[in-house]
C-alpha cells in the first residue's frame, strides 16, 4: 500500500492511518502487504468478464445482476471484496437504444475486484473531466461510434458506489459455451469505452 502512487484523497487518509497504526504497534505492516497481495491476486478483469458471460446465458442471473449485483455475486463465487465499507456494485446494462460508460469524476474508484487494477487514463484529469460533458467524443477517441439514436449514460462512481457495464453480446455467438463467451469480453467492455 505504501508504494501505491494513489493521490487521492482518500489513498493519503488510508496512509496516514497506515502509518499510525503501524507507530502504536496495532499493525504489522508485512501482515497488511499479504492480505493485500491476496486480495489483488484474486482482483482479476477475468472476474468480470465470467460475470458478463453467465449473465448473457442466464436470463435469471442476468436479471438478479442487475437488480442487486452484490447479492448475485457470490452464484459465481464473487464479491465485492471485504473492508470497512461495503461497496455497493451497480451493473448498468447496454442496449440499442442506451450506452453506459463507467468514470470516478472524484479520483479513480473503480470495481477493483471484478476488474483488477484500473488502467492509467481510467485515472487521467483528461478521461475524468471529458467524459461527462463530451461522452460521444470520448467514446470516438477510444475508436467507439454509436448510432446518433444510442442515447449515452455516463455513471460517476464514488466511495460507496462502483458499476460495471453489462455489454450487448455480440451477434452470431448463439453456438459459443459459456467460457468462450467470457474469452469474447474486454475490461474496456465492462467500463463502456468498447463494444464487446
Ligand atoms: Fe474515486
Amino acid at each position: 500500500m505504501s508504494d501505491d502512487h494513489d493521490d487521492s484523497p482518500i489513498a493519503a487518509q488510508v496512509r496516514e492511518l497506515e502509518a499510525l497504526l503501524e507507530e502504536k504497534g496495532l499493525l504489522d505492516p508485512r501482515e497488511l502487504d499479504q492480505v493485500l497481495e491476496a486480495f489483488t491476486a484474486k482482483a482479476k478483469p477475468a472476474n468480470g468478464f465470467r460475470v458478463v458471460a453467465r449473465a448473457w446465458t442466464d436470463p435469471g442471473f442476468r436479471d438478479r445482476l442487475l437488480e442487486n449485483a452484490n447479492d448475485a455475486l457470490p452464484e459465481l463465487g464473487l464479491s465485492m471484496g471485504g473492508g470497512l465499507q461495503v461497496q455497493r456494485l451497480h451493473v448498468v446494462e447496454n442496449t440499442a437504444d442506451v450506452h453506459n460508460v463507467v468514470v470516478c469524476t472524484l479520483c479513480s474508484c473503480y470495481p477493483l475486484s471484478l476488474l483488477g487494477p484500473s488502467p492509467t487514463w481510467y485515472k487521467s484529469p483528461a478521461y475524468r473531466s471529458k467524459v461527462v460533458s463530451h461522452p460521444r467524443e470520448v467514446l470516438e477517441q477510444f475508436g467507439l461510434v454509436l448510432p446518433e439514436s444510442t442515447a449515452i449514460e455516463v455513471w460517476d462512481a464514488n466511495a460507496e458506489s462502483r458499476y460495471m457495464v453489462l455489454p450487448r453480446r455480440p451477434e452470431d455467438t448463439g453456438h459459443l459455451t459459456e467460457e468462450e463467451l467470457a474469452g469474447r469480453v474486454t475490461r474496456n467492455g465492462l467500463i463502456g469505452t468498447a463494444a464487446v
